[in-house]
């Protein structure tokens, strides 16, 4: 089958080397003019997880750029330690940088069309398929469409409805830029908290010179051009005002900065899947913006779609409901974790900064939380499927 996939980030390619396995032809059509690189680290945990990526061979080349953990640190306007989730913890199995992660796996799915620069505008059902007409003018016909397209999925608002239908804002915004590691960190997190902000950065590990910067802060939803980075630029900007420690510095190389990402920390609630020959796998299904394991439930997304196809002899209306019924209810779980991402990283109070660095300095909550996260990224019997 020709399988047309919105999004180059995670899901998407990850389902396209699965599809190119099973000899279907997968094209890729991404909005961005080439791959994205930015993101923070993304983490994998326990054996499902760990177990799909080696099926796709991409284990080891993961593992040599994985960043061995990096501990969670906040600290005060001086530097001064506060809190500390230590780095086995905090990184899971395996821990790479999202761009990394990208770059590998859309590598590895090598029977695949990537169109970048490119969006779908509309498509049309026919008895045998979807037509399709991108933003380019470009017109073709697929047997299947897919959006891994992320939490504001432009699939799912052609098919499905609005984002208001299926997007639930926590109360948070997030963003990440590169900087320059001015100040020799480490890859260790420092993040520093003021009531309902988090700004921070880490030293990469592969290449010293370099830093990411993150940045967290408490808001209700707010209006501006998703499409214009200087828009989330000015929101950084003005959100961090007056923010002492290294927060001018991190600020300031906003200024250069070429792959922002932000977005509102929210929970993707999709009903139904699929509708006829268009699906959705990935964020675009059930995302959680950072803390629900959204990477890891992305793969494994993308493993069990093609496998149902596969198993359906490529009858979508047989795979698509088997896919969704599988997977939804192991990304409800592990979407939890996404809810109260932003309250932990920045809670609104002096004192719920201080609660929090309390519970987190104890050893028996740490185990709890690790304990909890990982059963919840095991809660799934992956079937054999036939490759
Ligand atoms: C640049 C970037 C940085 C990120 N940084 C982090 C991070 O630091 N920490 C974290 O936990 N998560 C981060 N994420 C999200 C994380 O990658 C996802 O939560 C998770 O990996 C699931 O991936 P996904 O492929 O479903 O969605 P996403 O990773 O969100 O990818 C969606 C892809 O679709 C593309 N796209 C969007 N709309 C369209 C459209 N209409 N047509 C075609 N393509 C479209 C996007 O450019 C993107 O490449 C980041 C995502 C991106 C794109």
């Amino acid at each position: 089958m020709d399988v047309l996939i919105s999004g180059a980030s995670i899901a998407g390619p990850a389902l396209a080397y699965w599809l190119g396995r099973y000899g279907h032809r997968p094209t890729i059509v991404e909005v961005a003019p080439q791959l994205r690189t930015g993101g923070q680290a993304v983490d994998f945990r326990g054996p499902l997880h760990m177990g799909i990526l080696e099926k796709m061979g991409v284990l080891d080349e993961l593992r040599a750029v994985q960043t061995h953990g990096k501990a969670m640190r906040f600290v005060d306007e001086h530097g001064e330690r506060q809190m500390e989730w230590p780095a086995d913890a905090a990184g899971g199995d395996l821990e790479v940088f999202r761009g990394d992660l990208s770059r590998i796996i859309c590598a590895a799915a090598t029977d695949t069309e990537f169109l970048f620069g490119d969006r779908i505008a509309a498509m049309d059902e026919t008895p045998n398929g979807v037509d399709v007409t991108f933003d380019s003018g470009l017109q073709r016909a697929f047997d299947l469409v897919i959006g891994a397209d992320g939490v504001h999925s432009g699939v799912r608002r052609l098919a499905f409805g609005p984002d208001a239908q299926f997007v639930k804002h926590l109360g948070y915004y997030v963003a990440g830029w590169a900087v320059p590691n001015e100040w020799n960190l480490t890859p260790d997190h420092l993040w520093h908290n003021t009531p309902g902000r988090m700004i921070g950065v880490s030293g990469d590990h592969t290449d010293p010179s370099r830093a990411a910067a993150l940045a967290v802060f408490a808001s209700p939803e707010l209006s501006y051009d998703r499409h214009d980075p200087a828009a989330a630029k000015n929101i950084l900007r003005a959100e961090f005002r007056g923010t002492n420690w290294l927060a001018p510095r991190l600020l300031a190389e906003l200024d250069s900065a070429d792959d922002v990402y932000f977005d509102q920390i929210c929970r993707v609630d999709v009903p139904e899947w699929s509708r006829d020959r268009i699906a959705l796998v990935g964020d675009a299904a059930c995302g959680a913006t950072i803390g629900g394991q959204g990477t890891g439930t992305a793969v494994v997304s993308a493993y069990v779609l093609a496998g149902e196809l596969a198993a359906a002899g490529g009858d979508h209306r047989v795979a698509f409901p088997h896919y969704a019924e599988r997977i939804s209810r192991f990304a409800k779980g592990t979407q939890k974790g996404g809810d109260t991402t932003g309250r932990f990283m920045a809670p609104q109070t002096a004192r719920g900064i201080r609660m929090r660095n309390y519970i987190n300095n104890q050893q028996w909550f740490l185990n709890l939380t690790f304990k909890i996260a990982s059963s919840r990224s095991t809660n799934l019997k992956l079937p054999a499927y036939p490759l």
